[in-house]
Protein backbone atom coordinates (compact mmCIF):
# COMPACT_ATOMS: atom_id res chain seq x y z
CA UNK A 1 0.00 0.00 0.00
CA UNK A 2 1.71 2.98 -1.15
CA UNK A 3 1.90 6.06 1.58
CA UNK A 4 -1.10 8.22 1.88
CA UNK A 5 0.90 12.11 2.34
CA UNK A 6 -0.93 15.25 2.24
CA UNK A 7 -0.52 17.32 -0.96
CA UNK A 8 -0.05 20.62 0.84
CA UNK A 9 1.95 20.50 3.79
CA UNK A 10 3.47 16.66 3.47
CA UNK A 11 2.10 15.30 6.52
CA UNK A 12 1.17 11.48 6.82
CA UNK A 13 -1.71 10.68 8.92
CA UNK A 14 0.11 9.43 11.80
CA UNK A 15 1.66 12.97 11.84
CA UNK A 16 -2.00 14.73 11.29
CA UNK A 17 -4.28 12.06 12.88
CA UNK A 18 -6.55 12.45 9.64
CA UNK A 19 -6.23 13.04 6.36
CA UNK A 20 -8.13 11.17 3.53
CA UNK A 21 -8.77 8.13 5.96
CA UNK A 22 -10.91 10.13 8.11
CA UNK A 23 -14.56 10.96 7.18
CA UNK A 24 -14.73 12.84 10.44
CA UNK A 25 -15.22 17.17 9.80
CA UNK A 26 -13.28 18.11 13.11
CA UNK A 27 -10.17 15.69 12.47
CA UNK A 28 -10.30 17.24 8.77
CA UNK A 29 -10.83 20.71 10.23
CA UNK A 30 -7.52 20.55 12.05
CA UNK A 31 -5.64 19.31 9.42
CA UNK A 32 -6.66 21.70 7.37
CA UNK A 33 -5.35 24.42 10.26
CA UNK A 34 -2.00 22.58 9.87
CA UNK A 35 -1.85 23.15 6.32
CA UNK A 36 -2.99 26.84 6.67
CA UNK A 37 0.05 27.08 9.24
CA UNK A 38 2.10 25.48 6.44
CA UNK A 39 0.77 27.32 3.23
CA UNK A 40 1.70 30.63 5.66
CA UNK A 41 5.23 29.55 6.97
CA UNK A 42 6.41 28.69 3.27
CA UNK A 43 4.80 32.10 1.70
CA UNK A 44 6.91 34.08 4.67
CA UNK A 45 10.13 32.00 4.09
CA UNK A 46 9.76 32.04 0.06
CA UNK A 47 8.94 36.04 -0.18
CA UNK A 48 12.52 36.31 1.75
CA UNK A 49 14.05 33.84 -0.43
CA UNK A 50 12.91 36.03 -3.51
CA UNK A 51 13.93 39.16 -2.09
CA UNK A 52 17.32 38.18 -1.42
CA UNK A 53 17.33 36.41 -5.06
CA UNK A 54 16.53 39.37 -6.69
CA UNK A 55 18.60 41.79 -4.91
CA UNK A 56 21.46 39.54 -5.53
CA UNK A 57 20.93 39.54 -9.33
CA UNK A 58 19.91 43.24 -9.75
CA UNK A 59 21.81 45.35 -12.32
CA UNK A 60 23.56 48.05 -10.43
CA UNK A 61 23.58 51.45 -12.57
CA UNK A 62 27.61 52.70 -13.13
CA UNK A 63 28.45 55.23 -11.56
CA UNK A 64 25.91 55.24 -9.40
CA UNK A 65 27.43 52.30 -7.57
CA UNK A 66 30.47 50.89 -7.89
CA UNK A 67 31.55 47.32 -7.44
CA UNK A 68 34.45 45.94 -5.14
CA UNK A 69 37.86 47.04 -7.21
CA UNK A 70 39.69 44.16 -8.85
CA UNK A 71 36.60 41.80 -8.60
CA UNK A 72 35.15 40.34 -11.86
CA UNK A 73 31.36 41.23 -12.43
CA UNK A 74 29.21 41.15 -15.11
CA UNK A 75 29.29 44.02 -17.20
CA UNK A 76 26.77 45.59 -19.71
CA UNK A 77 26.65 48.61 -22.21
CA UNK A 78 23.68 49.90 -24.75
CA UNK A 79 25.62 48.71 -27.47
CA UNK A 80 26.11 44.92 -26.89
CA UNK A 81 23.83 42.22 -27.29
CA UNK A 82 25.25 39.89 -24.45
CA UNK A 83 26.81 40.51 -20.80
CA UNK A 84 30.62 40.61 -20.77
CA UNK A 85 32.62 39.90 -17.69
CA UNK A 86 35.17 42.49 -16.43
CA UNK A 87 36.63 43.88 -12.90
CA UNK A 88 37.11 47.30 -12.18
CA UNK A 89 40.47 47.99 -12.28
CA UNK A 90 40.72 51.64 -11.12
CA UNK A 91 38.11 53.84 -10.16
CA UNK A 92 36.98 54.31 -13.95
CA UNK A 93 38.44 51.99 -15.92
CA UNK A 94 37.48 48.14 -16.20
CA UNK A 95 39.75 45.55 -17.80
CA UNK A 96 38.30 42.23 -19.22
CA UNK A 97 39.63 38.72 -18.47
CA UNK A 98 41.71 39.14 -21.46
CA UNK A 99 42.98 42.61 -20.50
CA UNK A 100 41.54 44.26 -22.76
CA UNK A 101 39.47 47.62 -22.03
CA UNK A 102 35.81 48.26 -21.81
CA UNK A 103 34.58 52.10 -21.80
CA UNK A 104 31.73 53.12 -21.57
CA UNK A 105 29.70 50.45 -18.97
CA UNK A 106 26.58 51.55 -17.84
CA UNK A 107 25.57 48.35 -15.49
CA UNK A 108 27.27 45.54 -13.71
CA UNK A 109 26.08 42.69 -11.41
CA UNK A 110 27.56 39.97 -9.30
CA UNK A 111 28.39 36.96 -10.60
CA UNK A 112 26.91 33.84 -9.47
CA UNK A 113 27.79 31.60 -6.97
CA UNK A 114 29.92 28.18 -8.40
CA UNK A 115 27.23 25.35 -8.32
CA UNK A 116 27.68 23.75 -4.73
CA UNK A 117 29.12 19.87 -4.85
CA UNK A 118 26.97 17.61 -6.33
CA UNK A 119 24.31 20.30 -7.94
ZN1 LIG B 1 -1.72 19.12 5.04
Amino acid sequence: MSEIKCRVCGATPEQSESIYSEQDGGSQHRHLYQCVDFLQDSVISLRAELERVKAENEWHKYPDEKPELYEYVIVWKPIWTRPHVAKLADYSEWKSIIGVDFDDITHWKPLPAAPEEGE
